[in-house]
C-alpha cells in the first residue's frame, strides 16, 4: 500500500503540472490567436493594389516575433513535463518488484504449447463476462477455434442476467422452466424464487392487479409442499392490496435485496447445472496470485540470503503455507499426521479400522506382514481392511 501511495504521490505531481501548463498555454495561445485575428483584420483593410506602410511592415515583425517566443515558450513547458513524467517511471520502478521469475514454478507460458491454452482461459473469460466481441477478436487473432456450442451457453446465460438486472423475469421463467427436471435434481430454489418475484412484482402495483395475482399464483402451486411458510405469506398479502402492500405488514416483499439475491441464485444454479464454476477461473486465478505474491516475494528474499535456488521445492510445494481467506477454499485437504504431508491421489488418506486416518504410504511403512499397529490407539489390524477416504 506504502507503495501504491509512493507511486500515486509522483502522479499527483505530474497531472497538476500538466494542469498547469495546459491553463496556461491555453490562455497564451488564445490571446495570440485574437491578437493575429485583429492584427489581419488591419492588413485586409490596405487596399489590395496599395503597398504597406512601414507601420504594418513593424506589425508584422512584431507578430512574427511574439509567435516565435510564444511556440518556443510552449515547447520549453511541454519539455519540462518528460522530466515528470519519467520521475512517475522511476517510482514505479523503485517501489515495485518488477521480476517475478524466481517465484513462478514454471515461467514457460510463452511456449508454443502453453500459448493457445492461455488464449483458451483469456476467451472463455471474456465470453463469461458477455464480452463477446472481445472474446471474438481474441479468437480471429489468436486462430483459437471455438464452437458455437462453447460459446451458446455463456451467451444465454449472460443475456438472461441482464434481464434479471433489468428485473425482467421472462427469459430466466423460461429457461428454468425448460430445465425444471435437472434444477429440481439440485434441489434449486430457483423457480420458485423467479415465481415468487413475479408474484410480488404483480401485487406490488396494487388492486387493480388482483385478478392477475389471483391467476399467476396457480403457477406456484407446484411449490406447495417445499415452501409452504413462503406461499403463506404470499397468500396472506393478498389481503392488503387495496390498502398496498408497502403499507403492510407485508412490506418486506419489496425488499429490492430479493432482486440482488435471484441473481446470485441464478448464476449459481445454472453454472452448477452447465458443469462450470461459478467465477471465471481466470479471475480466481489472478485474485490468488496477488494475495500470495507478497509473501512469495518475501520468502524469495530469504531464500537468496540463504542460497536457495528457487522458492518451489521438487514436488511443487511452496516452503510455507499462504492463506488466500476463506473464499478460496474449495475442497477439504487431509495431511498425514504420520508423514507430514498433503496427501495426493497417488497417496490417499486411509481410514483404519479403529477410525484414525493416515496416508496409504504411511501404512505401507508401518505395516509388518499382514498385520499393522494404529500408531495412535495402538490397535493392531489387518492392513487391508484399511479404507481409501475421499474428499
Ligand atoms: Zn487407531
Amino acid at each position: 500500500m506504502e507503495s501504491c501511495m509512493a507511486v500515486q504521490r509522483e502522479i499527483d505531481k505530474v497531472t497538476s503540472k500538466f494542469d498547469g501548463v495546459d491553463r496556461h498555454s491555453s490562455v497564451t495561445l488564445g490571446d495570440l490567436i485574437e491578437n493575429l485575428q485583429s492584427r489581419l483584420q488591419e492588413l485586409s483593410e490596405v487596399p489590395s493594389e496599395g503597398e504597406l506602410q512601414p507601420g504594418h511592415m513593424l506589425m508584422l515583425i512584431e507578430s512574427v516575433r511574439r509567435i516565435k517566443d510564444i511556440t518556443s515558450c510552449i515547447g520549453q513547458e511541454h519539455k519540462d513535463l518528460h522530466s515528470s513524467v519519467s520521475k512517475v517511471g522511476k517510482a514505479i520502478d523503485r517501489n515495485f518488484v518488477s521480476d517475478f521469475g524466481a517465484v513462478v514454478s514454471d515461467p514457460n507460458f510463452e511456449s508454443q504449447d502453453r500459448k493457445p491454452l492461455l488464449n483458451a482461459v483469456v476467451c472463455e473469460h471474456f465470453l463469461r463476462q458477455g464480452m463477446l466481441d472481445i472474446a471474438e477478436q481474441l479468437q480471429e487473432d489468436a486462430g483459437l477455434t471455438l464452437e458455437d456450442v462453447q460459446k451458446e451457453p455463456f451467451l444465454e446465460l449472460h443475456g438472461i442476467l441482464e434481464a434479471l438486472k433489468l428485473q425482467e423475469l421472462g427469459p430466466a421463467l423460461e429457461w428454468a422452466h425448460n430445465n425444471r427436471e435437472k434444477l429440481q435434481s439440485q434441489n434449486s430454489t430457483l423457480e420458485f424464487k423467479l415465481h415468487r418475484l413475479q408474484f410480488i412484482s404483480l401485487i406490488s402495483q396494487g388492486f387493480a392487479k388482483q385478478n392477475e395475482a389471483l391467476c399467476y399464483a396457480k403457477n406456484l402451486a407446484p411449490f406447495a409442499l417445499s415452501h409452504p411458510r413462503e406461499l403463506q405469506v404470499l397468500m396472506g398479502s393478498l389481503l392488503y392490496l387495496r390498502q398496498g402492500i408497502e403499507n403492510s405488514p407485508y412490506s418486506h416483499l419489496l425488499d429490492p435485496i430479493l432482486w440482488a439475491e435471484i441473481c446470485d441464485v441464478f448464476t449459481r444454479d445454472a453454472c452448477s447445472l452447465l458443469g462450470l464454476s461459478v467465477e471465471s477461473p481466470l479471475s480466481v486465478s489472478i485474485r490468488a496470485g496477488c494475495s500470495a505474491l507478497p509473501p512469495l516475494l518475501n520468502i524469495k528474499q530469504v531464500m537468496q540470503q540463504r542460497q536457495c535456488s528457487g522458492v518451489w521445492s521438487a514436488k511443487d510445494e511452496l516452503p510455507v503455507e499462504i492463506d488466500l481467506g476463506m473464499e478460496s477454499r474449495y475442497h477439504s485437504v487431509f495431511a498425514c499426521p504420520i508423514l507430514r504431508q498433503q496427501s495426493t491421489e497417488s497417496n490417499p488418506p486411509v481410514r483404519l479400522v479403529c477410525g484414525h486416518v493416515i496416508s496409504r504410504d504411511a501404512l505401507n511403512k508401518l505395516a509388518n506382514g499382514n498385520k499393522v499397529k494404529c500408531p495412535y490407539c495402538p490397535m493392531e489390524q489387518s492392513p487391508s481392511s484399511a479404507r481409501q477416504i475421499y474428499f
